[in-house]
């Protein structure tokens, strides 16, 4: 069992990880830049230590640092949360070579699946449906006209080491291909490091759905079901739901035990999220993230299982402690993902947080690391808080985050809330209408 845990992370998510642990009873190390030395994360960890300055590749991507920080407090284990380098193969190969357990997958798995043409193969000879598309890389030009003749237009043409919603061009049609093809190959050089491209059907109006799944080192893997995150703008998730309006629990059941027994048979171990796309009742795999993600709360909220102390007790070579009859679904959960932006123009807001006030009472969640007089550093990502609303049904649970959202006072910087309160009040959200478009076009206008 682990015993001394770094947390190789900060904000909400690292006082996240913190809980599970004080919950288990591993001490904890935090981390932090110049820019975080009053941060919650450091506050709350028993031993903290400054691995650099506030650029984060000085400080939360600086590997040699974060290693050393783990071996001069004697920690066992490093939990890298989400971002940064929770899915670097060569970082959690590093951790494991100095003897410490890395809270994540094998590194073989993380390297497969950050390959998006290798993940979509690996999926696919497991047997799970995949977006059509191209069969692997496409590296000349006549070919790849062809290949999107035989596919159809639109087509997505799409890096093999994309990720946060970069690296994707659309060619609408035969005359818009090859300029889009060559500027997405010269993106993803200059981006990734990796210009290899493939072609995926571009589908006009799909949902974003995926599964959740945890699995441990003794072929034990269960599904928690599926999480709505059609929300998004520009490729970012903003709201997610669990479940999604548009599954039956049947057909929820059947598919989620074949992506269990796919990811058993893959010898895959720890958290892991399998994203589809959904269009005419049809869910197609576009990618694995292979960590722990932004949205596992609302799955938590609907299992009662707390994800990320099970991830902590697999990669502590735990058996999984519930099969998955034992997984018991329970009401509907929403998420807004409370950004520091302003609500109209997007536009991050750094700062110090003048006044704090959090939304409470029954089925409220705040994932935070927020407190009045904590600072929003410019350098890092624009999440600083999540509200979580659990409910018996979906209905209840809009009229819970609307109550939420009017009580949430976050005063001296922008936040998400005014844009949550719009959504939340939106009839064709309340009616469950909608896909990945929806906001972006809302948005807009
Ligand atoms: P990333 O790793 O950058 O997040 P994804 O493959 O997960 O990339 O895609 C991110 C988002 O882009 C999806 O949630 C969806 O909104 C859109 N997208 C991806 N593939 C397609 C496709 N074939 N057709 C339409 N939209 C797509």
């Amino acid at each position: 069992m682990i015993k001394k845990l770094l947390i190789a992370n900060r904000g909400e998510i690292a006082v996240r990880i913190l809980r599970a642990c004080k919950d288990l009873g591993i001490e904890t190390v935090a981390v932090h830049s110049t820019a975080d030395a009053d941060a919650m994360h450091v506050r709350l960890a028993d031993e903290s230590v400054c691995i650099g300055p506030a650029q984060p590749r000085e400080s939360y991507l600086n590997v040699p640092a974060i290693i050393s920080a783990a071996c001069i407090t004697g920690a066992d284990a490093i939990h890298p949360g989400f971002g940064f380098l929770s899915e670097n193969s060569t970082f959690s190969y590093m951790v494991k070579e100095h003897g410490l357990t890395f809270v994540g997958p094998e590194a073989e798995h993380i390297a497969m699946m950050g390959d998006k043409i290798m993940a979509k193969k690996t999926v696919a000879r497991l047997g799970l449906p995949t977006v059509p598309g191209s069969d692997g890389a496409v590296t000349n030009i006549d070919k790849a006209l062809k290949l999107a003749d035989e596919i159809g237009y639109p087509v997505l043409i799409k890096a093999a080491g994309g990720g946060g919603g970069r690296g994707m061009k659309v060619a609408r049609s035969k005359a818009d291909f090859v300029e889009a093809y060559e500027t997405a190959r010269r993106e993803a050089g200059i981006s990734f490091g990796n210009d290899r491209v493939y072609l995926e059907k571009y589908l006009e109006n799909p949902r974003h759905i995926e599964f959740q799944v945890i699995a441990d080192k003794y072929g034990n893997a269960v599904h928690l079901g599926e999480r709505d995150c059609s929300l998004q703008r520009r490729n970012q998730k903003v709201w997610e739901e669990a479940f999604s309006t548009v599954l039956t629990p049947e057909f929820r059941d059947s598919f989620g035990r074949k992506i269990a027994k796919a990811i058993s048979e893959l010898g895959y171990q720890g958290v892991g999220t399998l994203e589809f796309l959904y269009e005419n009742g049809q869910l197609y795999f576009i990618e694995m993230n292979t960590r722990i993600q932004v949205e596992h709360p609302i799955t938590e909220m609907i299992t009662g299982i707390d994800i990320v102390r099970e991830q902590i007790l697999v990669a502590s070579e735990e058996k999984l402690s519930f099969t998955q009859d034992d997984v018991k679904f329970r009401g509907h959960a929403i998420e807004c993902r409370i950004n520091a932006e302003n609500a109209e123009t997007f536009i991050p807001s750094a700062g110090t947080v003048t006044s704090y006030h959090c939304p409470g009472g029954p089925g409220v969640r705040v994932d935070s690391a927020l407190y009045e007089g904590c600072k929003v550093p410019p350098y890092y990502d624009s999440l600083i808080a999540k509200l979580i609303i659990h409910a018996n049904d979906r209905e209840q649970c809009l009229a819970r985050l609307r109550r939420a959202l009017r009580e949430y006072v976050i005063g001296g910087v922008d936040t998400l809330i005014p844009l949550h309160l719009k959504l939340a009040n939106n009839p064709d959200i309340i009616a469950g209408n909608f896909n990945i478009h929806f906001l972006e076009k809302l948005t807009e206008n």
